[in-house]
């Protein structure tokens, strides 16, 4: 077994068992809230938001980004779990702001090998074979940070299979501090209708 799997199995078994009544948590979220952030590692939105278990649904992608898919869970979580305020949270130093669409997709054309980054940006080893399938994906890279969770608020916002009475605030992640810093543009647009 690879280390890594011990390593997770070990903590599992430790978790499990010290999970006490946790068995008995309700499928709906108890504080009746949906986080959307980033999949960066060094995020923990249980920690930055004080979450426990059964508290809040996070739905979690590259960038924070209101996609097609973290859509489609944030109308589950209000339509079947009921869920009536909605989190936006972007972060400092995100991955996203480092490569746009071309570069994604040339990398993926050059090789499916990882490729690596340096001051004059990312580099591929070159050793193919690679696929043009990126060349079909939206990344949804992030070119301006503020601007980009104002953009995700609005699109939610808009959305037609959202309700005009849930509220989504927007806010950055400031990786250095562990703050979380309000997008007030993006928190107007989001504004409960
Ligand atoms: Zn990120």
């Amino acid at each position: 077994m690879s280390q890594i799997r011990e390593e997770v199995l070990t903590a599992n078994a430790k978790y499990a068992a010290s999970f006490g009544d946790k068995g008995k948590l309700p499928m709906p979220p108890g504080r009746h809230f949906a986080v959307l952030t980033c999949m960066d590692a060094r995020l923990d939105p249980a920690k930055y938001a004080g979450l426990a278990e059964g508290d809040a649904h996070v739905i979690r992608n590259a960038g924070g980004r209101a996609s097609d898919d973290a859509i489609r869970s944030l109308v589950i979580s209000y339509k079947l779990l009921g869920t009536r305020e909605w989190f936006v949270i972007h972060h400092t130093d995100c991955g996203m702001e480092t490569f746009t669409d071309d570069i994604m997709r040339g990398l993926l054309a050059s090789s499916l090998k990882t490729a690596t980054v340096d001051a004059s940006g990312w580099h591929d080893s070159g050793q193919g074979p690679g696929s043009t399938e990126g060349n079909y994906i939206d990344w949804l890279t992030i070119a301006d940070n503020p601007k980009s969770v104002v953009e995700d608020v609005r699109r939610i916002k808009r959305h037609p299979l959202v309700p005009a009475d849930i509220p989504v605030y927007g806010y950055i992640y400031d990786c250095k501090t562990g703050k979380l810093v309000e997008v007030p543009e993006a928190t107007s647009a989001g504004k409960a209708g």
